[in-house]
């Protein structure tokens, strides 16, 4: 292999790639191609030296998430690029391959994958089982009810891939140098980076972390502990079995959810592998630094029941003998998907870390990592990916905890009602414990806890997991009768406050929000946008004074957006300070026609209509403790967002209670909060709202304020002038006990045409109703589309006018 080993080391680069696997190789490749030359990456041995070479090499693109389907689709149309312009072979198989489903839970799952697929311009399709076994006559068809075909499926090998990148990547300009350890990264005063080895030191602007295997040591160098975990993964490779030694074409690839396997041919005999139903986190303390080329030894007793079960599903693997038993480690993070992008709070620090499937998601990771750097922003969401979607809470040892689990429910199936298990009471509020008691059922985002829904008590609070409506559905509706009849309460600890001060506050936010940023002791809504006119958040912005102000937002972008401000204030020469106070504020909120009385008997002051108008905010005391009061509702109601430092949130939640008893008072959660807003026709942050978007298609172009200059302004003008050619449609759905669960497929005319980015039932107005994006030319009121849930097209029609108070009168009173 002629890399620039022997080269003497450059003594600056504009970025240094740090691991040579399949995934550094890629980044490499895509910095390259887009005409950054001036980039280096360093491997310690030889490339593929990690994970990457003992990898199975199976590739496909279903994925939980659909953004990242649709990269690897992409990575997988990158490999005969790859191959042509490096010479290099990627050893591709192009067979197509299925997922199987023997019983109706995973055929129902694999026809909502198949609704995702067709906007994604993915070409999945069902065949029946007889064709299946037709195209693949060692599995014993009796057991399955469903195949889904995938023609992008099949397999390539590891190692060339990664040389296959690398060598491209020289094509295009890109550097890279083997057996060259990085030993130090050391962080200059100016934010560039000196990257040390024993062949001298480069002083790049940017740094990749790359490490894959070794991705928590290459953070250590920088201060950084990142919430990964290498796992122990088995495959087998069987002898030559007669029937694939007599056949001419190559078998399909194959993955059985349920009997928790994947397999594909491999030379003359199968692979077959299968993640365990008890994962194996290897070596907590740290990834040895000698840990090269070997293997770990095979734990045959952890897989024999999922190895019974593949030889039962193609009973010619039990005919042969097994050749290569292969047991290996790959680096898993906290929900199974990758890591990347700059990580916050930190200055020219990339990783692209925990990249479990590297061969299937490679291509996409690095694309969007070099449209990042280069452009700022990747041309998708990658909010499924992106670093930020984690916090400070998550430790090593939760990422331990949560990465086994993702490793254990690879192929096991989670339902849209679902809340995983482990890892849960990560970060609580001190109401945690009396919500339970009251009954709530609670979930977790950004690792703090919230409630759910309320069942009767702690004995009831159980929920059955299904694609269907739960046991949950009549709780949530009478959460919501509560909330719409008389007054509510739920957490809001789970929102996110930024605090901005200083001088010249007013002039930063003015510029980075497109709204207006309203006058002392008023809110204002705001979208925030990027250069390219997508969505970046939409914001509650309070001037609580003129040099002071809290931004409100989603509680799970929250480090994203304090990304994005940090690298804004970055360029900023004014007098303006921020920090991310989410985890100072907790609190309550209160809606429905009765929250004001409630609120009149929490506070000494007047907050009549008059004197506590919509849209105010006022620092004062609430129940007796500091508070920030917002006249807001997500609800839809008259109601107040109460926040309070967490030290009060037990008084406040107290005060609450003792003065609704005699209204009525009922807790709510996040449910019915979001089942209240379906039926205002209003959009929800990482749903409908998300980088995918403009302000003009998502409607959110209603809150820009024209007359200034701001983020984003150009793109939305001209987009604005052109007319966006798609919009974000709230839909009632006639469907039967069942509501949508988000990504699917909406038709028009016979074909797909939009999709689904949240919906549920509407429990006020007794309708299934849908957010989704279409063409404009659907977008009207009263057109008549379907949408397709569970394989089925179920009549859907626009709604132009919130069906619950159109007019907000109710909100304002
Ligand atoms: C048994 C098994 C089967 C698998 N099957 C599949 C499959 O079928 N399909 C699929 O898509 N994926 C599969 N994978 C997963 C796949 O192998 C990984 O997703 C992929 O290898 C991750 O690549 P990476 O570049 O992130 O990490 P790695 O391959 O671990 O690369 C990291 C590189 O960084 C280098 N490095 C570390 N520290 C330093 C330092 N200080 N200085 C310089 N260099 C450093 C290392 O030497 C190494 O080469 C499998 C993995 C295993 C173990």
């Amino acid at each position: 292999m002629g890399d620039e080993t022997e080269k003497k080391l450059q003594s600056h680069a504009k970025v240094v790639i740090i691991g040579g696997g399949v995934v550094g190789c890629s980044i490499l490749f895509h910095l390259a191609k887009f005409g950054w030359k001036d980039v280096v990456l360093l491997e310690r041995n030889e490339l593929t030296s990690g994970s990457s070479w003992h990898a199975a090499g199976q590739i496909h693109t279903i994925s939980s998430d659909p953004n990242i389907s649709r990269l690897q689709g992409y990575t997988i149309n990158l490999y005969k690029e790859i191959e042509e312009t490096s010479g290099h072979s990627v050893g591709m198989h192009n067979t197509g391959g299925f997922y199987l489903a023997s019983n109706r839970d995973w055929y129902d799952y694999l026809k909502r994958e198949r609704s995702k697929a067709r906007y994604m311009g993915l070409d999945q399709e069902f065949i029946s089982i007889e064709e299946a076994a037709r195209r693949h006559p060692l599995i014993d068809p009796s057991h399955y009810m469903a195949a889904l075909w995938d023609p992008l499926d099949g397999d390539i090998d590891p190692s060339g891939v990664t040389y296959a990148y690398a060598k491209a990547a020289r094509v295009h300009g890109g550097t890279y140098h083997t057996h060259t350890p990085v030993l130090e990264t050391n962080q200059r005063p100016d934010g560039s980076w000196d990257v040390v080895t024993e062949k001298g030191t480069i002083n790049a602007e940017m740094i990749v972390n790359a490490g894959g295997l070794w991705a928590r040591e290459v953070g250590h160098l920088a201060g950084l502990h990142l919430p990964v975990q290498p796992m122990e993964h088995h495959y087998l490779i069987t002898e030559d079995i007669p029937e694939i030694t007599q056949r001419e074409e190559r078998l399909p690839a194959g993955i059985d959810y349920e009997g928790n396997i994947y397999f594909r041919q491999e030379r003359g005999g199968m692979l077959l592998g299968t993640y365990e139903p008890r994962a194996t986190p290897w070596s907590l303390a740290g990834t040895p630094q000698d840990f090269g080329h070997e293997l770990l030894e095979p734990k045959l007793d952890n897989i024999a029941d999922r190895l019974e079960i593949g030889f039962a599903r193609i009973p010619a693997l039990g005919k042969v003998g097994i050749k290569n038993m292969i047991n290996g480690p790959f680096t898993f993070g906290p929900d199974g998907n990758p890591m990347i992008g700059p990580v916050p709070g930190m200055k020219n620090y990339w990783v692209a870390v925990g990249v479990m499937a590297g061969f299937c998601q490679g291509g996409g990771v690095g694309l969007c990592m070099a449209e990042w750097m280069i452009d700022g922003e990747p041309s998708i969401d990658v909010w499924a990916m992106d670093v930020a979607r984690f916090g400070d809470y998550a430790s090593p040892d939760w990422g331990t905890v949560k990465s086994s689990e993702n490793y254990e429910r690879r192929f096991v199936m989670t339902f849209p009602n679902e809340t995983l298990p482990k890892g849960r009471r990560q970060q609580t509020t001190a109401l945690y414990d009396r919500l339970v008691a009251r009954g709530a059922v609670m979930g977790d985002a950004y690792g703090l806890e919230s409630a759910l829904w309320f069942a009767d008590g702690p004995d009831d609070a159980h929920e059955e997991a299904t694609f269907r409506r739960s046991r949950a559905h009549d709780y949530v509706a009478k959460e919501v009768a509560g909330v719409r009849e008389h007054v509510g309460a739920i957490e809001i600890a789970n929102f996110a406050k930024h605090e901005f001060a200083g001088k010249d506050a007013r002039g930063f936010l003015d510029h980075l929000l497109a709204g207006r940023i309203p006058a002392p002791g008023r809110l204002s809504l705001t979208p925030m946008l990027t250069e390219k006119g997508k969505l970046y958040g939409d914001l509650t912005v309070a001037c609580l004074d003129d040099d002071h102000f809290y931004l409100f937002g989603s509680g799970v972008a929250q480090n994203m957006h304090r990304r994005w401000f940090e690298r804004h204030l970055e360029g900023f020469a004014g007098d303006v300070r921020y920090a991310n106070r989410s985890e100072n504020w907790h609190g309550m909120a209160i809606s429905g026609p009765k929250s004001r009385q409630l609120l009149s008997r929490l506070v000494r002051e007047d907050v009549g209509p008059e004197a506590l108008k919509f849209r105010d905010v006022r620092q004062t005391f609430v129940g007796g403790v500091p508070a920030m009061l917002l006249r807001v509702s997500f609800s839809g109601e008259l109601g107040y967002e109460i926040y309070v430092a967490p030290q009060y949130q037990i008084r406040l939640f107290e005060a609450i209670e003792d003065a609704g008893a005699d209204l009525g008072l009922r807790l709510y959660g996040g449910r019915a909060l979001m089942s209240m807003r379906l039926e205002k026709n209003w959009g929800a942050w990482t749903l409908d709202f998300r980088p995918d978007f403009t302000a003009a298609e998502s409607g959110l172009d209603v809150f820009i304020d024209w007359s200034k200059d701001f983020i984003g302004k150009a793109a939305a003008e001209a987009e604005a002038k052109a007319g966006p050619r798609k919009r974000l449609v709230t839909m009632t759905i006639e469907t039967d006990g069942i509501d949508v669960s988000n990504d699917e497929a909406v038709f028009a005319d016979g074909q797909a045409v939009g999709y689904v980015s949240s919906g549920g039932y509407a429990h006020h107005v007794g309708k299934s109703m849908a957010l989704g994006y279409v063409p404009v030319e659907y977008a009207d009121d009263g057109t008549a589309l379907e949408v397709e849930i569970l394989g089925e097209l179920c009549p859907a029609k626009v709604v132009g006018r919130p069906l619950y108070d159109p007019n907000g009168g109710k909100m304002r009173s």
